[in-house]
């Protein structure tokens, strides 16, 4: 089972969706919505015992975020780095993904992995491709959001149905071909897609030529990782058959969600 971290997370009254997105701490503190030790549940390194440090905030609002709580309604705790290494070394594991929200959001997200780093610890960060930073990274876990995650009056996950205020600037920020070509280029990476129905594969592969053609590195289709969405076991059931099917067909590989099928929607997961 995962282990709950003490992290004394209170709901900050920044409600204000800009307020999420603006990385207004100092440059040696975070805001930390989770911080707690699972297994890997995605990626090349599934399975891999790790610690999570879960940023609050991000610059977009993809309707089926599974971690509504940095993003639609950022709730956290505000942490010093000297604090956040202090709590990932109380655990065991030598693994620590940093995510969010989209962590590179921070300043301090530098800070924090430069202090791992010096510690020898392994680190993944899982980012949604619209930010590059120079920092130390073991491995960079890169989202680009497709089309499919821009909020609709139908794909609405807000209580109060105001979605609508944000799909614009999601469908302005979501992809970045020259942060995402920094990414591919100046760490090891893996390029993660969310699948939710076989009409992705068309934007994911026309995606990836202009990501190839904007990068001076090789991305192999083994670096391509196709997931499928949804953060229940009833969801992913779906959406499994096809991001199976797709990764066969295009020679792509299909990364499971290991957490889901374990844990279901379960908060520190
Ligand atoms: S980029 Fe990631 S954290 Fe941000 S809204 Fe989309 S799924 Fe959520």
């Amino acid at each position: 089972m995962p282990v709950t971290s003490d992290v004394d997370v209170n709901p900050k009254a920044d409600a204000d969706a800009d307020s999420s997105e603006s990385a207004s701490e100092t440059g040696d503190e975070l805001p930390i919505n989770e911080l707690f030790e699972s297994l890997q549940g995605e990626g090349r390194l599934a399975g891999v015992p790790s610690v999570f440090v879960r940023t609050s905030g991000c610059n977009l609002r993809c309707w089926f975020c599974d971690s509504y709580h940095t993003s639609w309604e950022p709730t956290h705790a505000t942490m010093s780095v000297a604090e956040i290494v202090a709590e990932v070394e109380s655990y065991d594991a030598d693994h620590v993904v940093l995510t969010g929200g989209e962590p590179l959001m921070h300043d301090a997200a530098v800070t924090l992995l430069e202090e791992l780093d010096a510690r020898g610890y392994h680190t993944t960060v899982e980012t949604n491709g619209t930010v590059a930073r120079d920092a130390p990274i073991d491995l960079a876990s890169v989202s680009p959001k497709l089309a499919s995650s821009t909020p609709t009056p139908e794909k609405d996950p807000t209580p109060d149905g105001n979605a609508g205020e944000w799909a614009e600037r999601h469908e302005e920020r979501r992809i970045d071909l020259d942060a995402l070509a920094t990414l591919v280029e100046r760490y090891d990476f893996q390029l993660k897609f969310v699948v939710s129905e076989r009409e992705d594969v068309t934007e994911i592969t026309d995606l990836l030529g202009r990501i190839r053609d904007a990068a001076a590195v090789e991305i192999r289709d083994t670096d391509v990782l196709l997931m499928p969405e949804g953060a229940t076991r009833e969801r992913i059931a779906e959406t499994r058959p096809v991001a199976a099917e797709l990764s066969q067909e295009y020679g792509f590989r299909y990364t499971p969600r290991l957490h889901v099928t374990l844990w279901n929607d379960a908060p520190e997961t």
